[in-house]
């Protein structure tokens, strides 16, 4: 009697957790699989922090242009980048220690307001005047800025961005702004494939 009393206890207690099962596992594989992962948060000076450390960098620092903006999830970053640095020195045949050093100290700065510049080149090195909207720009050899424009970061320019700031490191004087233009060395076909390549390892990974 007790056994059927407990077995029948043990039942319901199946029956419950059945169905609250059903519902917590889609929503798990969801995350899991990344599809309702946002690689993107939004911020708010008056309540939380706008410059953040990458974690696992060398000194690498992320903010966003303004008090209530958008910037990457910091754990999301910091894989973005190992993956790149990674990558890069695969497909470029260097040690991955130079790729950390090359991007020691950087400041990365996100917005979701884009922005517009007086003049740029294009990837094959085209000229542009006037009011040339940009996603992302390489401002120094120590601080690029780079706009969210989605959830997730293989969308931004953050790759292009970084490719500019090792190129930049190397050469001493200019990141090459024309890229596979003739006017700035540094920008081989190699860096443009490199960096289609890295964004679809990005996308392949929901980051
Ligand atoms: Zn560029």
């Amino acid at each position: 009697m007790l056994d059927i009393l407990k077995s029948n206890k043990i039942f319901k207690y199946i029956y419950f957790i059945l169905p609250i099962s059903f519902i917590l596992i889609p929503t798990t594989n969801g995350c899991m699989s990344g599809v309702s992962k946002y690689n993107v948060v939004e911020v708010d000076c008056r309540k939380n922090s706008v410059i953040e450390k990458v974690p696992n960098t060398p000194g690498i620092i992320t903010r966003t242009s303004f008090c209530n903006d958008y910037m990457f999830e910091k754990n999301a970053l910091s894989l973005a980048i190992k993956l790149f640095v990674k990558e890069y020195a695969d497909y470029f045949e260097i040690k991955e220690e130079d790729v950390w050093n090359s991007l020691s100290g950087l400041e990365i700065e996100v917005s979701v307001i884009p922005k517009t510049v007086h003049a740029a080149y294009d990837v094959n090195g085209k000229f542009l005047k006037g009011d040339v909207p940009v996603n992302g720009l390489a401002l120094s050899k120590h601080h690029i800025w780079v706009e969210a424009k989605t959830s997730q970061i293989w969308s931004s320019s953050l790759v292009h961005e970084l490719v500019h700031i090792i190129i930049w490191r190397k050469n001493k004087v200019h990141g090459d702004p024309d890229h596979e233009g003739k006017e700035f060395s540094g920008w081989s076909k190699d860096h443009t494939s490199f960096i289609k390549e890295m964004n679809n390892i990005l996308l392949e990974m929901d980051i």
